[in-house]
């Protein structure tokens, strides 16, 4: 059996295996917790998430 590499998530900052965090580094639970904050601000039209998005709305858009 290999050891499975053991890393910390960005946002609790408890450690899990490596295969456990998804792309950003996030575990599970506040994955969950982060896209659950998204959907809300998307809907509210404001926070962080919100104002991330319209930036990357605003830069393809400039592109075109
Ligand atoms: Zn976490």
């Amino acid at each position: 059996m290999s050891k499975s590499k053991i890393v910390k998530c960005i946002d609790c900052d408890r450690e899990f295996p490596r295969k456990e965090l998804n792309r950003m580094g996030r575990c599970p639970e506040c994955a969950m917790a982060a896209m659950r904050d998204d959907i809300t601000q998307m809907h509210a039209h404001s926070g962080p998430y919100y104002e991330k998005w319209k930036q990357a709305v605003k830069a393809a858009a400039g592109k075109l």
